[in-house]
């Protein structure tokens, strides 16, 4: 029986796969990968007879029995993966299988999409004494959202909030933040295809235009949604923190006519 390694393709760009990534890719008997940029990497790599197969009209099943024939022909499996598997992956749902019949498995990290597209805006996700948390999550899909996860309480923080898999609800992000008490100049980073190349689309606005630069500008899947009050920071002078954008604040300083 062989090992079957998850594998984080990274965002997009065929060299932001881990050097380890590419010598598993390298030695794999058999790869199946998800993602048409994943492919690419795939080709760069992969040795030549490697099994190679997209699971993008596959079930769950089908993913997880086609590993599991695989580790009995081959030494070394990967699951390629976009960004890093471990960040809304289904890892678990595919290892599951594979542990109850006693098939090793690995995983190797990989540059999430959150990351990239956070890089790819000339961003930071921290900022002293501003925000020194960031959160990962997504509005709910076909996959509910865990009650006591709701965009509403995740808000209260006013950290950093990478939004995976919501885009198409970007009007409601934005609704919901703003609901919440965020005020709506907070700035938004939203990042189509971050570090495809050739396809990336860096959008910046506030969470009162968001919604509408996007449908502008078509953007309707494959996108991060980054916002939080570290965004913007080098466009401020040091020292003058986006507390200036928190509805609090203003409130409480709006006449002594700071402006952020
Ligand atoms: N494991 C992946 C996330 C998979 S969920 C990771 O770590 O990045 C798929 C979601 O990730 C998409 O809906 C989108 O929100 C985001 N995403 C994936 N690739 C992206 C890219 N290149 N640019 C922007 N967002 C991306």
């Amino acid at each position: 029986m062989g090992k079957v390694w998850f594998v984080g393709a990274g965002p997009g760009a065929p060299d932001l796969i881990t050097v380890r990534g590419t010598r598993l890719l390298a030695s794999a008997g058999a790869i199946l990968y998800t993602g048409s940029l994943v492919a690419e990497t795939v080709l760069e790599w992969a040795a030549e007879g490697c099994e190679i197969a997209d699971s993008k009209t596959m079930e769950l099943t089908q993913v997880t029995d086609w590993l599991l024939t695989r580790a009995a022909r081959h030494q070394t499996v990967v699951r390629l993966q976009t960004g890093d598997p471990t960040l809304y992956g289904v890892v678990a749902e595919l290892a599951r299988p594979l542990d109850a019949v006693g098939i090793e498995v690995g995983i190797v990290p990989g540059v999430s999409s959150a990351m990239a597209s956070a890089a790819a805006a000339g961003e930071c996700l921290t900022l002293p004494e501003v925000t020194q948390t960031v959160i990962f999550t997504r509005l709910a899909g076909r996959t509910a959202m865990p009650q006591a996860e709701a965009l509403a309480d995740l808000a209260k923080h006013h950290c950093t909030l990478c939004i995976f898999l919501s885009i198409e609800r970007i009007a409601t992000v934005a609704e919901t933040l703003t609901e919440a008490g965020w005020t709506p100049e907070a700035r938004v980073v939203v990042v189509h295809k971050a570090t495809w190349p050739g396809e990336e689309l860096v959008l910046r606005g506030r969470l009162r235009d968001i919604a509408g630069r996007c449908a502008d500008a078509g953007i309707v899947r494959q996108a991060m949604i980054l916002v939080g009050p570290a965004l913007g920071a080098r466009q401020r002078p040091a020292g003058v923190t986006s507390k200036l954008y928190d509805a609090g604040f203003e409130r409480r300083f709006r006449g002594k006519g700071w402006r952020g």
